[in-house]
């Protein structure tokens, strides 16, 4: 008989900034998820697998868990990421960022009951005192009564392997969950949102960032040699958001296509002719149609 398979779901959890991103996408040597400085970057669950012979294990990227959800998409984000939490998930790797936590102020969300927690102090390349780290794993060991503690660096990859391995050790005995070979089941077009996405991010500041959703209306793939051909519309909520994307003469719109068009050939490896058109949508935020229609509820 063969040996048994091991698959199942690993939630990544933490306060928003804290690296979750970050480690998924060096566990998975790809850039999938989005990273970003700024908190809030991940609206959405995605869905990662590593796997290899005999294992498969299937990362949720969970939004941070907003202590106070302001408005309907935040709180849209935090059922997304609890129910990632208590329900879906296998085993949960919580993540503390080791240079900024506050050991006085450690929070530790609902998590799914029997689900085993490895306690992951991140950023242990930044300088931060022995006395400081125990602070935080003593806080955070009480709350989370962890399976094991690890001190790891996602952003230069140190500890990541050793981190895999504990991963994998506590995977359950299943099949598969996904057909082999694909590394996420997620769309193309998903990641060509998120993409755009991140570009705004990087170039617009203050509420521009958040007052934006990125809808890829087509997606193209011509094959051939031919260039694929993505349109995108991003939705602000007010007129005047739309003219600091859209920038004096259009620059600033073609600076972020230029940009967008590049990461999104690197990521696909192929030609992309990609178009992006701005529009308004009043206060999409708290509007549940548009939430639902931007893909942000179910
Ligand atoms: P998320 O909100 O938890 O998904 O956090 P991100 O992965 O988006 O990371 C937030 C910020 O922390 C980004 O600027 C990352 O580059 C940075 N970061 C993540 N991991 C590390 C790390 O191990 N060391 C350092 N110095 N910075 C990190
Ligand atoms: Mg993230």
């Amino acid at each position: 008989m063969d040996a048994p398979h091991h698959a199942g779901f690993v939630a990544l959890a933490g306060l928003p900034n804290a690296g979750k991103s970050t480690l998924l996408n060096s566990l998975l040597k790809f850039k999938l998820s989005i990273v970003s400085p700024k908190p809030q970057t991940t609206r959405h669950r995605i869905l990662g697998i590593l796997e290899g012979e005999g294992f498969q294990a299937c990362f949720l990227d969970t939004p941070g868990l907003l202590s106070e959800a302001k408005d309907p998409l935040q709180k849209a984000l935090r059922v997304e990421a609890s129910r990632a939490l208590r329900e879906d998930a296998d085993l949960i790797v919580y993540l503390v960022d080791a240079a900024e936590a506050d050991p006085a102020k450690a929070e530790a969300p609902a998590l799914r009951d029997g689900a085993p927690v490895l306690l992951v102090l991140n950023k242990c390349d930044r300088p931060a005192s022995e006395e400081r780290l125990k602070a935080l794993e003593a806080a955070y060991a009480e709350r989370l009564k962890p399976a094991k503690v690890l001190r790891i660096s996602a952003l230069k990859g140190q500890g990541v392997e050793e981190l895999k391995a504990e991963i994998l050790a506590r995977l359950p005995e299943n099949p598969p969950f996904y057909e082999k070979g694909q590394l996420s089941d997620r769309w193309e077009r998903f990641f060509a949102s998120e993409i755009v996405r991140e570009q705004v991010f990087d170039l617009y500041h203050d509420e521009i960032p958040h007052a934006t959703a990125v809808v890829v209306d087509t997606f193209r793939e011509h094959g051939q040699g031919r260039p694929d051909e993505v349109f995108a519309t991003l939705y602000v909520e007010r007129d005047g958001q739309k003219g600091i994307l859209i920038g004096k003469g259009g620059q600033d719109l073609k600076r972020l296509t230029d940009r967008a068009r590049a990461a999104l050939e690197n990521f696909l490896g192929r030609d992309v002719e990609l178009e992006i058109w701005v529009k308004v949508r009043k206060d999409w935020r708290k509007d549940p149609r548009a939430l639902k229609e931007f893909g942000y509820t179910s």
